[in-house]
């Protein structure tokens, strides 16, 4: 199965994504940015056709590729995944979907409505937004309705609703606290 998503549908998605940051001031005051300084450790994961928003020239990205057939990714997958690692100082313009979502996540609950929630992931930093979630109170509503609804459009293909359900099927396996962030009444 293909990506179904082009150029110009992430380029829509970019577009609703671009406001930086959940809070009305700049998050990484809290934190010195700790999410964009530890990208060695982790790296971030393009969507499935994500690709297509990247020359492969920029000078602050380095790819790899991985097999969709390893561990961690879905069935549905057959193509390349791609996986970068940045030196911590992107074009803000043009940062990942996974870099424009964090801290929440697309979840998919049990009774197959999408919200989204914080984001569970374990990693070594700690961002202070998920530490205390009563900052979720402070979370735009625009920022926050923007993303839902780029995920609600991505999550039309397959692909990638297929991964936005594995990663939720994980959550609930692990039972990890799964903690609403919109819409804010579900
Ligand atoms: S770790 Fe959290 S608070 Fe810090 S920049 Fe990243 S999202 Fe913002
Ligand atoms: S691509 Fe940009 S936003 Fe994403 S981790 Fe790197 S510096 Fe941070």
């Amino acid at each position: 199965m293909k990506p179904r998503f082009s150029k110009k549908d992430f380029e829509q998605i970019y577009e609703w994504t671009s406001e930086d940051s959940p809070l009305a001031c700049d998050c990484g005051q809290l934190c010195n940015g700790i999410c964009c300084s530890d990208t060695d450790a982790y790296g971030i994961y393009l969507l499935p056709g994500e690709e297509s928003m990247f020359t492969r020239e920029e000078d602050w990205l380095e790819w790899e590729t991985q097999d969709s057939d390893d561990p961690g990714f879905p069935d549905s997958w057959e193509e390349p995944v791609y996986f970068l690692s940045c030196n911590g100082n992107c074009d803000r313009s043009k940062r990942p979907m996974q870099c424009r979502t964090y801290p929440v996540a697309p979840h998919i609950t049990t009774d197959g409505r999408f919200i989204l929630v914080l984001e569970t992931l374990e990693t070594s930093y700690r961002c202070p937004l998920i530490e205390d979630p009563r900052y979720l109170e402070s979370f735009s509503e625009q920022w926050l309705h923007n993303l839902y609804r780029s995920w609600a459009m991505l999550l039309n293909d397959p692909l990638i609703y297929d991964l936005v359900m594995m990663d939720s099927d994980y959550r609930r396996a692990c039972k990890q606290e799964i903690l609403p962030a919109y819409p804010k009444n579900k």
